[in-house]
């Protein structure tokens, strides 16, 4: 059978199909962000009427286990109670008041505890607002325009970085958004995942001009893609040497490979550090943060304009701060990483019985099956994938209730309430879709 033994639909007249058409009169394209919409893998997209634990109830009452987990924060599994407990407790106080208050200090405090590069924090409300404020800052601390930036890595709809970007813009073969001036993009230099000598030569080839390197630390928007050995430890040093800021964007890894992110996993701190997703939990929030000396300079502390009306908002500072004290008191990160490896070892053994070429990539929780016969090491390996394979098995997989990422080039996450049940149910469906796509 060939792919096309998979309906590569959702089921005609759904309440999904009707839904998605009432919304893509409404909205572009359907969605409020791109990623959503199903554009890489055909179809309308599922509708998602409430979420609990592992899994996603759809608006046609379907149950789904969900593996994209709101695209990574939901690690605590979906409404958790406690989390929601601290939600309406806030929400009952008011829900923003455009003053301090001591939650935010809370917070603060635990992802200082927590990050070991973080030593000064400001919250803000996304992960593109943590990318945007610490590239400003990085720039105003060294008096340099210059920016690295990573081919297939994703920092959000920052205009500068908006260059072979992955994630959405890589699905969507946007590498370069219209609307992205020239000037925006001009201070950007983009530079091959994991080539520590492609950095060191534009180090050295505009020395004095970089103010930072911005990296996801395991890359996860072009797929998961682990750093190479000894990678984040040589971009440490000679970044250092450049007097050139250093940002791990650990929007993606923070909180989900290690409680400390991607820096403690490696033991590799860099200057400054990006947060989102899982900092949130579930509520929108991001922080950024690094040395004492370059988040002084940060208004009204020091000169780098950065603000925010909704920035610490009570609602979202209560679910992150709860979601933290969580995943210390009680860290999942043991039993993430031994489910992972099962449902790794699984997918793959389903894929290779079928005798499909493919590589399984793997960090703690955060995974990608990628069907391509060549390890992905960066971001040109990415993109030799069969986005086409890929696709049949995205359908097959729901058709058996399994709610995988959109897009060959997103990581899949799991959360601590995925158990041994879920995982032996995804990986017998994986193996029904691998044989029909054999
Ligand atoms: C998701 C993501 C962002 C953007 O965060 P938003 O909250 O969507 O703006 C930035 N960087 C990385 C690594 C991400 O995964």
């Amino acid at each position: 059978m060939s792919s096309s033994a998979i309906n590569t639909q959702a089921a005609a007249g759904s309440a999904s199909q009707s839904a998605f058409q009432r919304a893509s009169r409404l909205m572009p394209g359907g969605v409020n962000s791109p990623a959503r919409a199903f554009g890489a893998v055909g179809g309308t997209p599922l509708f998602i009427r409430q979420a609990q634990g592992a899994y996603l109830e759809d608006l046609d009452g379907q149950r789904l286990i969900d593996y994209i987990g709101s695209w990574g924060p939901m690690i605590l599994g979906h409404a958790h109670e406690e989390v929601l407990d601290a939600i309406s407790a806030a929400a009952a106080r008011g829900t923003s008041f455009g003053a301090p208050t001591e939650a935010e200090s809370q917070l603060a405090e635990q992802i200082i505890e927590a990050v070991p590069s973080i030593e000064r924090v400001r919250l803000v409300n996304s992960g593109t607002e943590a990318t945007m404020s610490a590239i400003r800052v990085a720039r105003g601390v060294t008096g340099r325009d210059k920016v690295i930036k990573f081919a297939g890595n994703y920092h959000g709809h920052v205009d500068s970085l908006l260059v072979s970007a992955g994630s959405a813009a890589a699905t969507l073969g946007v590498p370069d958004s219209p609307g992205v001036t020239r000037g925006a993009s001009s201070d950007t230099i983009v530079l091959p995942y994991n080539d520590a000598q492609a950095v060191a030569n534009a180090l050295d080839e505009h020395a004095g001009q970089v103010a930072a390197v911005i990296l996801e630390p395991v890359a996860g928007n072009m797929g998961t893609v682990p750093p190479q050995h000894d990678y984040l430890q040589q971009l440490r040093s000679l970044t250092e040497r450049a007097g050139t800021i250093l940002i791990f964007d650990e929007v993606m890894t923070g909180f989900r490979l290690a409680f400390g992110g991607a820096q403690q996993y490696y033991g590799v701190t860099p200057d400054m550090t990006t947060l989102g997703k899982i900092v949130g939990g579930g509520m929108p929030l991001g922080a950024y943060g690094g040395k004492e000396s370059i988040m002084s300079q940060v208004l009204p502390a020091g000169k780098v304009f950065q603000a925010g009306t909704l920035s610490g908002n009570p609602l979202a500072v209560a679910a992150g701060s709860t979601t933290l004290r969580l995943l210390k008191e009680d860290p999942p990160y043991e039993q993430l990483d031994r489910y992972g490896e099962q449902l790794a070892a699984g997918l793959s053994g389903a894929a290779a019985d079928a005798g499909l070429p493919h590589q399984m990539q793997r960090v703690g929780s955060m995974l990608t099956l990628f069907f391509t016969d060549q390890p992905v090491v960066n971001w040109d390996d990415a993109d030799r994938c069969d986005r086409e394979r890929f696709g049949a098995y995205f359908w097959g997989m729901i058709h058996q209730g399994v709610y995988m990422p959109c897009s060959q080039f997103e990581a899949m996450f799991f959360s601590r309430q995925h158990g041994p049940r879920e995982l032996e149910k995804t990986i017998d469906a994986a193996k029904a879709v691998c044989a029909a796509l054999a």
